[in-house]
C-alpha cells in the first residue's frame, strides 16, 4: 500500500479537483483528505479519522455505505456481461428492468427513461428533447430555458448556464445565449420583510409572467427547477409555489423540466419531490438517489406529451441523434436495480420521512434560538441552518467573514461532516437515509457546540 506522504504528494501534483481553489490546493497550502472506507453514516480516512456524513457524499448515498447488495449485483453484472451499448434497439437485463421500475415510481405520465452517467448530462438531454420537441411542432423560435437564481442544475455548457450561481459563471462565459433567470423562491430572503408566503407567491408568479411578457411566450420552451432547491441554499418552496407556477406554465404553453436529482427516490419523504409539492412536469431529471451512487447512472423521465413528439420526430428525421456510448450502462443499472430493491425492503423513504423530521426538529432545537441564526428550515431528509448578522434587521455577514465555512470546519473538527453551501452562510445537511435517532442527537449537539464556537 502507498505511504500517506507519497499520496500526499501525487495528489497535489498529479490530481484536478472538482471545486477546489486548484493553486492553494497544489501548493499545499489547503486540507485534502484521502477517504478509505465506509459503513452505513459513517466514512473513514487514511489517518484513521471516522466522521459522520451528515450530508452522504454529496447528497447523493441515500441508502448508506457499504451496502453489500448492491456491492455484489455490480461484481456479478461486471463478471456477466461489463458493457454493451444500448443503441439501435440493444440492451441488457438490467437496464430494461431498472428503466421499468423507475417508471412504476415516477409521477404520473411518465412514458420513457433515457440513461445518462450524472445529472449534468441528464439535464443537457433534457434541453436537447426540448428544442427537437419545438423544432418538430414547427415552433423554432421557441427556445429560451427559464431558470432561478440560485437553481442548481450542473456544470456543463448548458447546464452551467441554467445554475443561477455566480461561481458557475464567473470567467467560463456563461450563461449562454436562450438562458434567461428569474427569482428563487426563498423566503428568507423576500424583498420586503413584512410580505406574507402567499404574498410572496403572488410577487414570483407576477415577476415570471412580466419575464415571459418581455421575452415573449413564443419564445420560451421551458422552465427548470429543483423541486426544492438544494445547492443554492436548501430552500423549500413557499406554500402553493409550484402550482401557481404551473399555472401560469400552462398558459403559456411552457413546458416544466422537474430536476431531481436529489429529490428524486425519496430525500423529501416522497418518492419523487414533484408528487410532494404537485408539479405535473414534462420531463424529470434523476440521477444520484438513483443508484445511491454506488455507479454513475442518471435519467431523463420523459412524459407522454413529449414522447409523441419524439416518435413523430423520429418517424420524420430518422433516429434521434443523441446518445452517448455508455448510455444505460450495465453496472450503473445493476447498481440502481439493487438500490431501488434495498430502498423498497428497507422502507427507506419512510425512514427519510420520519428520521429527517426528527432530524429537522432537533437542529431547530438545538440552534434555532441562538442570536444569528435567521431559519433552520428542511422537508424529509434535507435540512440547512442559515446564519445572519443581524437577524431583526435581515442583514447578512459579509462573505469575506466567511461565517458558513468556519462553523462547517468547526464540525469537522468534531467528526460531523455537513456542508457550507456555496453561496451565503448557509450550513446544509443531507445524511443518508439509514439516519438514526443517536445519530440525530449527535449531528444536533455537535452543532451547537459548532455555532457556539465560532458565533459565540
Ligand atoms: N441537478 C441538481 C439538482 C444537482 O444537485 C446536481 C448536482 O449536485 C446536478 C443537477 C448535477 O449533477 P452531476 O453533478 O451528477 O452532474
Amino acid at each position: 500500500m502507498l505511504r500517506n506522504d507519497q499520496l500526499d504528494q501525487w495528489d497535489r501534483e498529479a490530481f484536478f479537483h472538482p471545486s477546489t481553489h486548484l493553486a492553494q490546493h497544489a501548493r499545499g497550502e489547503a486540507p485534502n483528505r484521502v477517504i478509505q472506507t465506509a459503513k452505513g453514516c459513517h466514512i473513514t480516512d487514511r489517518d484513521g479519522n471516522e466522521l459522520l456524513d451528515a450530508f452522504a457524499g454529496l447528497y447523493c448515498v441515500n441508502v448508506g455505505y457499504g451496502r453489500p447488495e448492491i456491492a455484489e449485483a455490480i461484481a456479478e453484472q461486471a463478471k456477466e456481461l461489463a458493457y454493451y451499448h444500448a443503441y439501435v434497439g440493444h440492451g441488457t437485463e438490467v437496464s430494461i428492468t431498472l428503466a421499468k421500475m423507475v417508471l412504476d415510481r415516477a409521477p404520473a405520465g411518465m412514458s420513457k427513461v433515457y440513461f445518462g452517467l450524472g445529472g449534468s448530462d441528464a439535464n443537457e438531454t433534457n434541453i436537447k428533447l426540448v428544442w427537437y420537441y419545438n423544432n418538430i411542432l414547427g415552433r423554432p423560435e421557441k427556445k429560451k430555458i427559464i431558470s432561478r437564481w440560485r437553481g442548481y442544475h450542473g456544470s456543463g455548457l448548458m447546464t452551467g448556464s441554467l445554475t443561477g450561481l455566480e461561481l458557475f459563471h464567473k470567467k467560463f462565459d456563461l450563461p449562454l445565449a436562450n438562458v434567461i433567470h428569474t427569482d428563487a423562491p426563498y423566503y428568507l430572503r423576500r424583498p420586503d420583510a413584512g410580505m406574507s408566503e402567499a404574498a410572496f407567491v403572488d410577487h414570483l408568479v407576477a415577476e415570471l409572467e412580466a419575464l415571459i411578457e418581455r421575452e415573449g411566450a413564443d419564445t420560451i420552451a421551458a422552465f427548470i427547477g429543483e423541486p426544492l432547491m438544494g445547492t443554492g441554499g436548501i430552500v423549500p418552496p413557499p406554500e402553493g409555489y409550484w402550482p401557481a407556477i404551473q399555472k401560469v406554465l400552462d398558459k403559456h404553453d411552457i413546458l416544466l423540466i422537474a430536476d431531481e436529482v436529489v429529490t428524486g427516490f425519496g430525500r423529501l419523504g416522497s418518492m419523487f419531490g414533484s408528487d410532494h409539492y404537485g408539479m405535473r412536469p414534462d420531463l424529470i431529471t434523476i440521477a444520484k438517489g438513483l443508484t445511491s451512487a454506488y455507479a454513475p447512472l442518471s435519467g431523463s423521465i420523459v412524459g407522454d406529451k413529449m414522447w409523441k413528439v419524439l416518435e413523430q420526430g423520429t418517424d420524420e428525421n430518422g433516429p434521434i441523434g443523441h446518445g452517448w456510448t455508455y448510455s444505460a450502462h450495465p453496472i450503473g443499472a445493476a447498481a440502481g436495480v439493487a438500490n431501488l430493491k434495498l430502498i423498497d425492503d428497507l422502507k427507506l423513504v419512510e425512514n427519510a420521512g420520519r428520521v429527517g423530521k426528527i432530524l429537522n426538529d432537533a437542529l431547530r432545537d438545538a440552534v434555532g434560538g441562538h442570536a444569528h441564526v435567521a431559519e433552520v428550515r428542511g422537508e424529509g431528509m434535507i435540512a440547512a441552518v442559515e446564519f445572519q448578522k443581524d437577524v431583526a434587521g435581515r442583514k447578512f455577514f459579509e462573505a469575506s467573514e466567511k461565517i458558513g465555512p468556519q462553523i462547517s470546519a468547526k464540525l469537522l473538527e468534531q467528526g460531523v461532516i455537513a456542508r457550507a453551501m456555496p453561496q451565503g452562510d448557509i450550513l446544509g445537511f443531507a445524511p443518508p437515509f439509514c439516519l438514526t435517532e443517536a445519530e440525530v442527537e449527535e449531528i444536533a449537539g455537535k452543532t451547537a457546540e459548532a455555532v457556539a464556537a465560532v458565533l459565540g
